[in-house]
């Protein structure tokens, strides 16, 4: 399968102005020379805590925050070199849903027109048959056409993020960016919305990028998972061995606090300690050094390079520099 999004050293930088002329002192590393790809019909989730440029990542790509630098290719095409007319067509292939539904909906439109309106502006379906669609539509994500003229607040918090990726599929996407799409809901919804976003993909090819601070969220839909730290990709495997053989000190300490991983039932956990240094002034070298119960002396100085540890596997730690390593070993020696 060939690739539907190809981000090529993405850098996201937001200048601070500062001083009485209010000149640009220092910038926000928020994503920092990130590359990846995303194949047709695979879902890549980005993961990591908040601050670490994962959903600055989503808004560059849809140029909803035009990026410091890089490139973005989409479908073979350079999305930054679209002007504004040609992206807001270019919208009908990439959508995003974010976290919470209710921000996103306006309170006094009812469904129908909430989706009618997304269709105008993309112009995709005709006029007569809108309504029709829209039907169809509300029972493909679950909520039933006889709510069509109902109002956001007559939902739960479930339903509305079904109206949501609703209105999302309506201009009939290639790929959906879910930024935190199921972060606000409680656990067993959480579980309902993204079996229907499985089952989604299935039926109509989609390509998912999908945001989340949690691992444990984006365990059963992923196919391959990115993790990052301070503005860098820090690992990138397909969902089995990352779960299985973290490369990253970073992603174990991620899994550590699963308790249902195999990594979080070990005596072996990394507990991090600290908060997230500042991507304004990120620290030398590895830029996890300040947290990692691994770092040496090289790694304060010596920024680590994102190796190839075994077959699409890539961590990016000097650590692995010459193959694989066990992190459950190695963190019984350090514990
Ligand atoms: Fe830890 Fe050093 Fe690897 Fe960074 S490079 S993750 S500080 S061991
Ligand atoms: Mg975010």
């Amino acid at each position: 399968t060939k690739n539907l999004l190809e981000v090529k050293n993405l850098k996201q930088y937001f200048p601070i102005k500062g001083g009485v002329l209010g000149r640009t002192i220092n910038h926000v590393k928020a994503v920092d020379d990130i590359s990846f790809s995303v194949k047709e019909g695979e879902t890549v989730s980005i993961v990591g805590e908040s601050g670490c440029g994962k959903s600055t990542t989503g808004r560059a790509i849809l140029r909803l925050d035009n990026p410091y630098a890089g490139e973005v290719m989409f479908d073979g095409e350079d999305l930054l070199s679209l002007n504004k007319k040609e992206m807001r067509k270019k919208r009908n292939d990439l959508q995003i849903i974010f976290q919470d539904p209710y921000a996103s909906l306006n309170p006094r439109q009812t469904v129908s027109q909430i989706l009618e309106e997304a269709m105008e502006i993309q112009n995709v379906v005709p006029k007569n048959e809108r309504r029709k669609v829209i039907e169809e539509l509300l029972q493909t994500v679950g909520i039933g056409a006889h709510q069509i003229d109902r109002h956001p607040h007559e939902f739960s918090g479930g339903q509305r993020q079904r109206v949501g990726i609703a209105r999302a599929l309506s201009v009939n996407p290639k790929l959906i960016i879910c930024d935190e799409a199921v972060s606000a809901l409680d656990v067993s919804i959480q579980a309902q919305v993204l079996n229907l976003l499985k089952d989604l993909q299935r039926k109509f090819q989609l390509t998912y990028l999908f945001i989340s601070h949690d691992l444990g969220v984006v365990r059963h839909i992923s196919d391959r998972i990115i993790v990052m730290y301070l503005g860098k990709i820090v690992e990138i495997a397909d969902k089995k061995s990352l779960f299985e053989n973290p490369q990253h000190p970073y992603t174990y300490a991620l899994l550590s606090a699963i308790p249902s991983t195999n990594i979080g039932e070990k005596k072996e956990r990394i507990i991090l300690k600290g908060d997230v240094p500042s991507p304004i002034n990120p620290p030398s070298g590895c830029r996890f050094h300040t947290r990692c119960p691994f770092a040496f002396d090289r790694c304060r100085t010596e920024e680590p390079k994102l190796h190839h540890v075994d077959g699409e596997q890539q961590a990016a730690c000097h650590l692995v520099e010459d193959g694989k390593i066990n992190l459950a070993e190695l963190s019984l020696q350090a514990n």
